[in-house]
């Protein structure tokens, strides 16, 4: 095995294309000139098909945690009571912004692995009438949970003033999003997920309601002012100088999820969901999350006759095969798989065949053949 031979399937960072490689090669340009403007106004209305939004995607040269840190303190002031839905490691994450940027934070916790019901809006609301905000995670990495973000943002809406803002990080260009239609106020995504490019970029898009709150809002950050990105972006400029090779490499994502077609890329990350999930059917080891809970990203695989840490580092030597291990109190007791991005179901079947030669060694069952076949059939009826 060479050291270039890297099978990355962690949810995120994510392969890259090599269309997409190249782009971000090409020489560099001015930010403030005209190759620069052009490509901002080739990219903008692409963007906006991905989160189902008519409103400019602002883009921030920064990792997603800055993108979720910018949507919490444009949008609320010290002292505001906000909801915080934490379902894993990303919603504790929300939480920990919320707190450090001194706002009066409510939390309601779920057991990891699990999706939170949008019934849990209504009784936070009575009891807490002056809610500012709920923040949500869309796909919750830490467990392979695809939260019910449709049905969230209209509970907060039928219930409360507050704003619905949603962490999209490893579920925007992966999964369906209306941003508009379903009433999310705030939706973060970053560069390093499904959207195929190198971490390096957080997207954000504001409604009309939150804009309307953040315009107001005198304790907005400098770098991470809002309303400086919008206010550049309809003028095809960016406030301080952005990542202009990720615009570039940017330009390419959009190209290629415009040739597949947007419904084809989300049915295809159905499709690797659906057939990662029934080989572990097949080998007899268990999920972290049941299948109307399951994130079409990424799977957690919780072995209970094997050490999911063991297995990583098998396959990794063997095979440069790279999966994620648990965090927090789930270190040691699942391993994630990634598929999303720049992924398609031979990369699954390759993924699936290696695995199953790490659990044989590791387990001592005879698993060999079991999972790859049930994820061949699944392919054939979904084809
Ligand atoms: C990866 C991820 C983040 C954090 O992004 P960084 O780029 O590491 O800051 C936030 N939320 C979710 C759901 C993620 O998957």
């Amino acid at each position: 095995m060479s050291v270039e031979d890297h099978l990355l399937r962690i949810p995120g960072p994510t392969p890259i294309p090599s269309s997409v490689q190249q782009a971000m090669s090409k020489p560099m340009i001015g930010h403030r000139g005209t190759e620069t403007k052009a490509l901002l106004q080739r990219i903008k209305p692409k963007l906006k098909t991905i989160f189902g939004t008519g409103q400019d995607v602002l883009m921030v040269t920064a990792s997603g945690t800055a993108g979720l840190e910018a949507a919490v303190v444009n949008s609320t002031s010290p002292g505001d009571t906000v909801l915080v839905l934490v379902t894993g490691a990303f919603g504790e994450r929300f939480a920990k912004i919320c707190e450090n940027h001194r706002l009066h934070v409510i939390r309601h916790d779920i057991e990891w692995g699990k999706a939170v019901s949008p019934d849990v809006i209504q009784e936070y609301a009575s009891k807490n009438p002056g809610i500012k905000a709920v923040f949500a995670t869309f796909c919750e990495t830490s467990t392979g949970v695809l939260n019910p973000v449709k049905e969230l943002a209209e509970a907060v809406h039928s219930h409360t003033d507050a704003l619905f803002i949603a962490d999209g990080v490893s579920a925007v260009g992966g999964t369906e999003v209306k941003m508009d239609e379903w009433g999310i106020d705030v939706l973060v995504t970053g560069s390093q997920k499904a959207m195929m490019l190198p971490p390096g970029l957080t997207f954000l898009a504001v409604s009309e309601l939150a804009w309307r709150i953040i315009e107001k809002n005198r304790n907005r950050p400098f770098y991470l002012d809002l309303v400086k990105y919008r206010d550049k972006l309809a003028d095809d400029s960016t406030p301080f100088t952005p990542g202009l090779s990720l615009f570039m490499g940017l330009e390419q994502v959009l190209n290629l999820v415009e040739e597949e077609g947007l419904t084809k890329v989300f049915n295809r990350h159905h499709l690797m969901k659906e057939m990662t999930r029934a080989a572990f059917h097949a080998m007899d080891i268990p999920l972290l999350t049941n299948e109307s809970d399951s994130s079409p990203t990424v799977t957690s695989v919780a072995p209970a006759d094997f050490n999911p840490e063991q297995l990583r580092k098998q396959v990794k030597s063997d095979f440069g095969l790279d999966l994620a291990g648990g965090q927090q109190h789930l270190k040691g007791k699942i391993f994630r798989i990634g598929h999303m991005g720049y992924c398609s179901p031979a990369d699954v079947l390759q993924t699936i065949s290696l695995l199953e030669i790490g659990i044989q060694k590791l387990s001592k069952r005879d698993v060999i053949g079991k999972g790859t076949m049930e994820a061949q059939k699944i392919y054939l009826e979904w084809t």
